[in-house]
């Protein structure tokens, strides 16, 4: 009898979800599904049992992630063709000098354990995820991927923030984020046009974390996200980039903590703090016909990542290709439409018919910049991380 191919499970923990995806031999989507509301009423494990199938949603009560993931396993191992299952990748946000996905090894997760100061919204939840499969299968093999590790060839120059020299040396540094998806846009870039993917590159990682970078022969030379991912663009309910001013002028007129300026930055900023109303590219493109605000809100966003793709394009000498990913890079054309008007100067412009369609290339043959939508897929880049550094096949 044919041996069943291996499979790979994928873990993607955040605040208050976990997203895991199986797949078959590194490549085709067998079961894909979330954990959503972990901590909160309502837990739910919703399933798409192959791409396109409709959620079933299961209702549980998980009041942490470690209650959680015991509760995915179980149900994973109840599935038919768990047993297929050969490995875990996980995604591990915060990698600090690890410019590879890497085994899991006791070595790497005290690692790991050291530098959750560096991440504590993350890196806690991804080690107990790690622990508790580990704990439930000792044998199976893990592998962590890091969402930094794409940028951490950057050069000196885009990772030095301007602070005393004392900091570096703590690892105060521009990071950068969105790794894993911006590896798996370039090895689509490099299947769709080999000689684009060594070209100078802006990838948009435009979801509601929003990032870009700037690559050129295949290697990260900056990024807009920095030693958080609170840094960069204007985002759905982050900030982006602030004037450091602030946190002194509201510590003294508001008495404002540092916990609460975090609070404040991360999660009533952006789109949503703007607008006042919504922290959704949809929602706001419906309302600013009628409200003022919303439309502030999207100009803002839209002006700000025009700005970034100009100071890329000059970290880059120029620019032959733009790409647009993730929740409204994908699929936004307003939203498209509108960063790259007045952009004509460095080259890119856009045909309004296939843009509206998201269609893969949206730029018109005239334009020197070809502009590309390419849908994003981080559980099918940590699946193939996962059989290549266990040599799966
Ligand atoms: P996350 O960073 O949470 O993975 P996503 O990549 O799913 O986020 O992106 C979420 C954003 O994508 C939201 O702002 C949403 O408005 C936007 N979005 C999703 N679908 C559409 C659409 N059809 N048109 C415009 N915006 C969309």
């Amino acid at each position: 009898m044919k041996a069943a191919p291996p499979c790979v499970l994928t873990i993607n923990g955040g605040s208050s979800s976990i997203r895991f995806a199986v797949y078959e031999s590194g490549e085709k989507l067998r079961l894909g599904g979330m954990i959503g509301r972990i901590g909160l009423k309502g837990t739910n494990l919703s399933v798409t049992h192959a791409p396109g199938a409709r959620p079933v949603p299961l209702p549980h009560a998980a009041t942490n992630h470690r209650k959680a993931a015991d509760f995915l396993l179980e149900w994973l191992n109840s599935q038919p063709g768990f047993s297929d299952v050969k490995a875990v990748g996980h995604r591990v946000v915060q990698g600090m000098n690890h410019s590879e996905p890497e085994r899991v090894t006791r070595k790497l997760l005290a690692d790991l354990r050291r530098l959750t100061s560096y991440d504590p919204d993350h890196l806690p939840l991804e080690i107990e995820l790690i622990e508790s499969i580990s704990r439930k299968h000792p044998k199976l093999p893990q592998v962590a991927c890091f969402d930094t590790a794409f940028h951490r060839g950057m050069p000196m120059v885009a990772k030095l923030l301007p602070l005393p020299r004392r900091y570096f040396a703590k690892g105060i540094e521009r990071y950068g984020f969105h790794g894993i998806s911006y590896t798996f846009l370039m090895e689509e870039l490099r299947r769709l046009d080999p000689a684009a993917a060594q070209g100078r590159v802006i990838l948009a990682h435009l979801g509601n974390g929003a990032s870009m970078a700037a690559v050129r022969r295949g290697k990260s030379l900056d990024t807009s996200m920095g030693f958080t991912s609170t840094s960069g663009l204007v985002m759905s309910t982050r900030s982006g980039d602030l004037d450091p001013g602030l946190v002194y002028f509201l510590s003294r007129t508001e008495k404002m903590t540092a916990k609460k300026f975090q609070q404040m930055v991360n999660h009533d900023s952006g789109l949503l703090g703007v607008s006042g109303t919504s922290s959704d590219v949809r929602d706001l493109s419906a309302s600013e016909a009628t409200d003022a605000r919303a439309g502030e809100a999207l100009d803002l966003f839209c002006y700000q990542a025009r700005k970034w793709i100009g100071s890329f394009a000059a970290v880059l000498g120029g620019l032959d290709t733009l790409v647009f990913s993730a929740g409204i890079g994908e699929n936004s054309p307003l939203i498209r439409q509108r960063i790259c008007q007045g952009l004509g100067f460095l080259g890119v412009s856009i045909n309004d018919a296939r843009n509206a369609k998201n269609a893969p290339v949206i730029s018109l043959h005239s334009g020197r910049v070809k502009v590309r939508v390419i849908r994003t897929n981080e559980e099918l880049m940590i699946a193939r991380s996962v059989a290549r550094v266990l040599h799966l096949s």
